[in-house]
């Protein structure tokens, strides 16, 4: 098996840990949010399957013409972390899974180079079906479909959420700032104060790979966030 740093290196990136300075950073940015999708309940199972019923009937926008199969996402349901991506892309689109194709890899060669696999995460977009040719989403369906992404959040109570690609983050976080705006600093998703680091979709990284460095820089970010939550919950 290769190396963390190995694998760092395949995608360009030069390893570094995390630092005290990389805290300070996290801890510039608090948001605090409004309550939208209600407060964290008991969910059962039952409301998982029930949520992955109403995903896979859904046709609240015509992208339900001319997906092949929905994209509810995939890892485990009740996992640390959420991994919050765009859209369905062909493969994934085919497959009913997202994050298969070569953005897919990368995104696996990112988790491991955090010390995660995808079974410890749970990978999910925004919009279930797949916009045609790739298109970027529609603002009316991202304002459809982005209730079953809340409900998912509300279930799986993650400690942290990473959002990969300006889609996922200014939907998540209901900006429209760019991405270069709203990385570098640790967020809060509104409904549950969960915090939240924006970094670049894998796609992205495939087409301009000289963003590599800064996606590493956010997800140094992101472990030292995660990290300061689960000690605090273990003082
Ligand atoms: S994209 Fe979302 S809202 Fe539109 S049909 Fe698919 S699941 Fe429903």
């Amino acid at each position: 098996m290769r190396s963390r740093s190995q694998y760092l290196r395949e995608m360009g990136l030069t390893p570094w840990s995390v630092t005290a300075g990389t805290r300070v950073l996290a801890s510039q940015h608090v948001e605090p949010g409004s309550s939208d999708v209600g407060s964290p309940g008991k969910a059962s199972l039952s409301d998982w399957t029930s949520l992955q019923r109403q995903v896979s009937n859904c046709m609240k926008c015509s992208l339900h013409t001319t997906r092949k199969t929905t994209v509810f996402g995939k890892g485990d349901p009740k996992a640390d972390w959420l991994l919050v991506g765009e859209a369905p892309g062909a493969e994934e689109d085919r497959q009913g899974l997202p994050f298969v194709g070569r953005a897919g890899q990368l995104l696996n060669r990112m988790l491991f180079s955090m010390d995660l696999s995808r079974n410890e995460v749970f990978v999910a977009n925004v919009l279930k079906c797949r916009p045609p040719d790739n298109r970027d989403p529609f603002g009316e369906e991202v304002s459809m479909c982005e209730s079953f992404l809340h409900q998912q959040i509300k279930f799986i109570q993650p400690k942290i959420i990473l959002a990969m690609g300006r889609f996922a983050a200014q939907a998540l976080l209901r900006v429209d700032q760019t991405i270069g705006q709203l990385r570098g600093r640790v967020h809060r998703y509104p409904a549950y104060n969960t915090p939240l680091v924006v970094t670049y979709h894998p796609a992205y990284l495939l087409r301009s790979p000289q963003a590599k460095g800064k996606t590493w820089e956010d997800l140094v970010l992101a472990l030292a966030e995660f990290r300061q939550v689960t000690h605090s919950e273990n003082i």
